[in-house]
């Protein structure tokens, strides 16, 4: 069952800062690629139309890699990775880093492990 709730979050030092309308029932992707298996984002995915950037548009620097089909986008200030911008097969789509959101406990996510190491 989908339960859409707006959340909001940002970066570590308040310059990005963005609101998003998102299920967290759902399962947030922990995946072992080159950039995640570091980072240790919690992704969940949704619409671009769900998402929407409040400050920040300057602070945020773009980093490409692989097929540059994802834009890796980081706070320049502190670095954060708070989400990034892609392309899903239904359009547009925002990768959110659940640990950048403001009021959720990242415990209580249900955490699924994707193998990207290998793609
Ligand atoms: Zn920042």
């Amino acid at each position: 069952m989908s339960e859409l709730k707006t959340h909001s979050g940002g970066c570590q030092c308040g310059k990005v800062r963005y609101e998003v309308q998102i299920d967290l029932q759902g399962p947030v992707i922990s995946c072992n690629c080159s950039m995640c298996g570091r980072a240790g984002t919690l992704l969940a995915f949704v619409p671009a139309a769900q998402f929407k950037l409040l400050s920040g548009e300057d602070a945020l620097t773009d980093y490409q890699f692989n097929k540059h089909v994802i834009h890796h986008l980081f706070c320049r200030v502190c670095g954060i990775k708070s989400f990034a911008r892609g392309a899903g097969k239904d359009g547009p789509t925002v990768a959110i880093n659940t640990r950048c959101l403001d009021d959720v406990d990242v415990k209580k996510l249900n955490v699924k492990e994707f193998e990207g190491r290998s793609r």
